[in-house]
């Protein structure tokens, strides 16, 4: 006997479906899964033959074959088990052909406990969004009820094999496998870090209003205790919202990545600050079965990288590639997938190993030659694609005795959001979302210098040591400086303004 399951696997960010061809047949007993599954897939089948045993039913002895078709893609995860017990159960005849007829409509992901029940699984969403127009139901554990409502798809959660089977031949209603879903009170909650809390660097405050007004990456080094990692978390409280397209992009990245937290759409944009240690696989995505990394996690909000200069030359040199395109490409033998990696950079660093040069209250202990080591490990190339560098002094003693507050982080995020509706305006019509990711033609478009502005660059050139693309950066910048006041051009004030966050030179940080 043949049966047919149709179910869903994932390349990329993107779901794909996948038919399950079940064959019987007389011989000896083995259970062969064809059509490129990768060891995870080939793990079911010792699960499979426990579930359908442990669920009362007869587990066939001969020969089956299963096959997942198309043949060609690449087959990652634990989602097989539940369409390959079905199908096993269709093809011995051990469903009705009433219930076997209902397979065609259905739409089926889960993994499979050894006594038969469910078990979640990675990837539910984008899978569901990508068989929609297919109008099946889906069949998905109780525990990815989240990504179900979230998808829109029309969907069922049975808690067990049996319960599904007994679903399909008609003996228990419809109550047996859904879920109530209980709608939790959803609010675009901030987060309660609050920028008037960070007494002095009004500097690395304004530095960080641009980042957040254009999307620029940011760098701020200062002595340990400076306020650098209190900065970095306020930041995404100054962001504008995630549009609802931004929104559902990232829930697939997180729902494949099995981080699907208690809410359901994620409305907040991420933060993520890997240590320091970090693998190049677990930071930019990678391994056997390809996952996203933290800088697909951080898309469409913040990557903060604490500790900047400690972190590999590998992992520095393989966050060039999604700083530049926004994605990252991970090839392997039989494949090649790519996920999107769209983040504000917010890195910091100590000015020197020991964290003190330059400190009035501790000498430091480094070398020259230490020091220099230590600058150079952030090259020129990945310095070319940070906006703002901006140094942090230590509390000024006045600073922090003062009584009043400084300015809210709610103050700040409206003029962020002024700023980020002029963007939205002016890059109507086309994919570019801030002016950090304007293209060379936008830039010439949009960034038009005032007059005499000609000299400043080019002192700055010989300066700094500049790079053509440096200065695309700083026109960038100057147009974001525009935009938080609401000017149509670009004036010298905005373009002298940049120049203070770039005490760089292309061999790495200067002006310490
Ligand atoms: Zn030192």
């Amino acid at each position: 006997m043949l049966a047919n399951v149709c179910t869903g696997a994932i390349k990329g960010i993107e779901g794909f479906a996948v038919s399950v061809e079940v064959d019987i047949a007389p011989g000896m007993p083995t259970l062969a899964v064809v059509g490129l599954p990768d060891a995870e897939v080939r793990e079911s089948k010792e699960r499979v033959v426990a579930a359908v045993r442990n669920s009362g039913f007869d587990f066939p002895t001969k020969r089956i074959t299963v096959n997942l078709s198309p043949a060609e893609l690449r087959k990652s995860g634990t989602q097989f088990d539940l369409p390959i017990a079905l199908g096993i159960l269709a093809a011995s005849e051990q469903l009705s052909p009433e219930a076997a007829a209902k397979l065609k409509d259905l739409l089926v992901l889960g993994e499979l406990a050894l006594d038969g029940s469910l078990r979640p699984c990675a990837g539910v969403l984008p899978m569901l969004i990508s068989c929609k127009d297919q109008r099946k139901t889906a069949v998905i554990p109780p525990q990815n009820v989240l990504e179900g409502q979230v998808s829109g798809a029309e969907f069922i959660t049975p808690h067990t094999l049996k319960e599904l089977a007994d679903y399909l031949e008609g003996k228990a209603g419809e109550s047996a496998v859904k879920i109530a879903y209980i709608p939790q009170k959803e609010e675009d909650v901030l987060p309660e870090l609050d920028f008037s809390e960070v007494k002095g660097q009004a500097l690395a405050k304004r530095a960080l209003e641009i980042a957040a007004a254009g999307g620029h990456n940011v760098l701020m080094i200062g002595l340990p205790g400076t306020g650098k990692s209190m900065l970095a978390k306020r930041f995404p409280g100054i962001l504008p919202p995630l549009t609802q397209e931004e929104s559902l992009e990232i829930t697939k990245i997180y729902s494949i990545c099995n981080l699907m937290g208690k809410s359901k759409l994620l409305t907040l944009r991420p933060f993520r600050d890997p240590h320091h240690t970090i693998s190049d696989v677990a930071l930019i995505g990678g391994g056997s079965s390809p996952r996203p990394g933290e800088v697909s996690l951080a898309h469409n909000g913040v990557l903060f990288l604490d500790e900047f200069a400690e972190f590999s030359r590998s992992s520095l040199e393989v966050l060039r590639e999604p700083l530049e395109n926004g994605r990252v490409t991970i090839s392997r033998a039989k494949e090649t997938v790519s996920y999107p990696a769209r983040f504000t950079l917010v890195a910091a660093m100590n000015p020197c190993p020991c964290g003190h040069l330059g400190d009035p209250l501790h000498p430091c202990s480094c070398s020259p030659m230490q020091v220099n080591r230590y600058k150079s490990r952030i090259s020129g190339p990945l310095l070319d694609r940070i906006d703002l560098t901006v140094n942090l002094n230590p509390v000024k003693y006045t600073d922090w005795t003062k009584t009043s507050e400084g300015e809210s982080s709610a103050a700040i995020r409206e003029r962020v959001l002024k700023a980020r509706e002029v963007q939205r305006k002016r890059f109507a019509g086309t994919p570019t979302t801030a002016n950090a990711f304007m293209t060379p033609k936008q830039i010439k478009e949009f960034c038009k210098l005032p007059a005499g502005a000609d000299d400043i660059l080019e002192a700055a050139m010989r300066k700094f040591g500049l790079s053509a693309r440096s200065l695309d950066k700083i026109l960038k910048t100057a147009r974001t400086i525009a935009d938080l006041e609401q000017k149509a051009d670009i004036e010298t004030k905005h373009l002298v303004e940049v120049m203070q966050y770039r005490p760089l030179d292309r061999k790495g940080v200067a002006d310490i």
